[in-house]
């Protein structure tokens, strides 16, 4: 089936003191209609970067996107102005964020910002847009919408105003929802009932979602494909099977090896030892995880693995895995 998105070698920039710093560099993956991709790492590995390039919502005084593609339907969005952008933006792509309360306007009502994502995007009449948003928050699994619409956002709990949130980003039936991190503000329980929601309204609604955590345990809940991202890269990318079972780079090792079991009562997480590296300290060349993994070679910190398919629907970014290398490296390593 072909891509609903394409994203191709984007390179996502940030102007630091006159120097361009990579957060994303060289990132390409796709999405298919009606699949749900989770784009995993941990904070610092440009996850966000890249769900904002994908919608053009970079800080406008120093980020940009330098190159690539994002191929929306066959069309390139790189290139389009605010203006262009706003036509897609809420209609064809939708984005929830982690903290909802940044996305909402406090001094507006909640039906007014309902409403408004409406009136940008369809010719109806102020009645019917009204009835439309308490619909929505129906579908959303807040009954009380006719009270909730003249409500303000602070008089709601967290997972309320996620919610909310949901029932704007699926106001105009979009073919992508973006969700960058939706439950990481919210409790435990809460977590839950908003990625089911989740579910359920990407089956009802027929849309793909491009889910962006940090949290393995989602991730095996939701996903159809996983991409792994560290340092600004894809690193491997397969099925959601495949990374659970047959996970090849080590950083996916490492990232599986750090979620708690329930068949073990530990008292210390097992954490990967060192850190992202920033966009400052970003390697000039050689594998960006290089000082943090335990099978690097000395041949690591020289040579930039490349991305490739190890099998089919399968790619890894590591030269313990990459065909174009000598033998030797790899006879030994694997
Ligand atoms: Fe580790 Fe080397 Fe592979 Fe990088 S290229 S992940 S340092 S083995
Ligand atoms: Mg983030």
């Amino acid at each position: 089936q072909d891509a609903l998105l394409e994203i191709k070698e984007l390179h996502t920039g940030f102007n630091i003191d006159g120097k361009m710093h990579y957060a994303v560099k060289d990132v390409s993956f796709s999405v298919k209609p009606k699949e749900v991709v989770c784009v995993v790492g941990e904070s610092g590995c440009g996850k966000s970067v890249m769900s904002l390039s994908v919608m053009k919502l970079l800080p406008k005084h120093n980020g940009k996107i330098d190159k690539g593609q994002v191929l929306f339907k066959g069309k390139d969005l790189a290139p389009l102005t605010d203006k262009e952008m706003n036509k897609i933006r809420g209609k064809d792509i939708s984005m929830i964020f982690q903290e909802p309360m940044t996305a909402l306007n406090p001094v507006m009502t909640i039906g007014w910002q309902m409403d408004e994502v409406l009136h940008n995007h369809t010719d109806s009449s102020n009645a019917e847009i009204r009835k439309k948003s308490i619909s929505l928050l129906k579908q959303v699994g807040i009954s009380r919408g006719e009270q909730i619409v003249n409500e303000y956002p602070h008089q709601l709990s967290g997972g309320m105003r996620q919610r909310v949130m949901i029932a704007m980003a699926i106001a105009c039936q979009p073919q992508l929802l973006i969700a960058d991190e939706p439950t990481t503000a919210l409790d435990v329980t809460v977590q839950a009932q908003i990625l089911e929601l989740i579910t359920k309204i990407q089956e009802e609604v027929g849309m793909a979602v491009m889910l962006i955590t940090h949290d393995l345990g989602v991730v095996a809940e939701m996903a159809d494909r996983v991409v792994v991202m560290y340092a600004g890269q894809v690193v491997e990318e397969s099925d959601a099977d495949r990374i659970f079972y047959e996970p090849k780079h080590p950083y996916t090792k490492a990232l599986l090896s750090s979620i708690p079991r329930m068949d073990e009562n530990r008292e210390v997480l097992n954490t990967i030892s060192g850190i992202v590296p920033s966009l400052k300290n970003m390697p000039e060349r050689g594998c960006r995880f290089v000082n943090r993994c335990p099978e690097a070679m000395p041949e690591c910190s020289e040579i930039d693995p490349e991305l490739g398919e190890t099998e089919k629907g399968h790619s890894v970014r590591c030269i313990l895995y990459d065909v174009s290398m000598p033998d030797a490296s790899k006879e030994v390593h694997q």
